[in-house]
């Protein structure tokens, strides 16, 4: 392979993966780090692919990251699609899950293939879930805070044993969001 082939083709595979983020509406700070392109490049693709498309209805996303975890914790079916895109971040290769302890991340996040195998997680959660109440962004932060470990955590349900994702700050009972609707079905709570 000529320089300028190989050259082509990792613009071409940092091209195809900015237009997979901007689709999914992913900050030009979340896009940069995985794809190495500017601002200034992001943000023409940005206008050149998506802002005069009407069916597309990419918006951009401004202002701050999403910082608090309550957000995926706070309803069952949160808790629910929170646990299934850990899993699914596991599963793509990108964090190698450990009880008891915080998950360790297996891939540097400024990398292309870090990029692909996110938005494969990502794809493949949209498909489980489609109310999707986990954005893209929000899935972002969610991978961070579980490598962290202070706030969120993976845990064994005391009842069906199954693995879930667990706020470690909670004071409640290790027990899965299916197992306490089960319950509180049952009036035990
Ligand atoms: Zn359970």
């Amino acid at each position: 392979m000529r320089i300028s082939d190989s050259r082509y083709a990792r613009e071409r595979t940092q091209f195809e993966l900015a237009m997979r983020m901007i689709a999914y509406e992913a900050r030009t700070c979340t896009i940069r780090t995985c794809t190495g392109l500017s601002d200034d490049r992001i943000r023409k693709i940005y206008t050149t692919y998506f802002k005069e498309e009407p069916l597309m209805q990419v918006r951009r996303q401004r202002g701050k990251p999403p910082s608090r975890i309550s957000v995926y914790v706070k309803t069952g079916l949160h808790q629910s699609e929170s646990s299934t895109l850990g899993l699914l971040f596991a599963d793509a290769g990108l964090i190698l899950l450990r009880l008891g302890q915080s998950p360790k991340l297996l891939l540097s996040k400024s990398t292309v293939e870090f990029g692909q195998r996110f938005c494969l997680a990502y794809d493949m959660y949209c498909l489980l879930h489609p109310a999707r109440r986990i954005c893209f962004e929000r899935a972002w932060f969610l991978l961070d805070a579980l490598v962290r470990g202070d706030e969120l955590q993976f845990t064994r349900c005391a009842t069906c044993q199954n693995i879930y994702m667990h706020d470690s700050l909670s004071l409640t009972k290790t027990v899965c969001p299916g197992c306490r609707k089960r319950g509180q079905s049952r009036g035990v709570h």
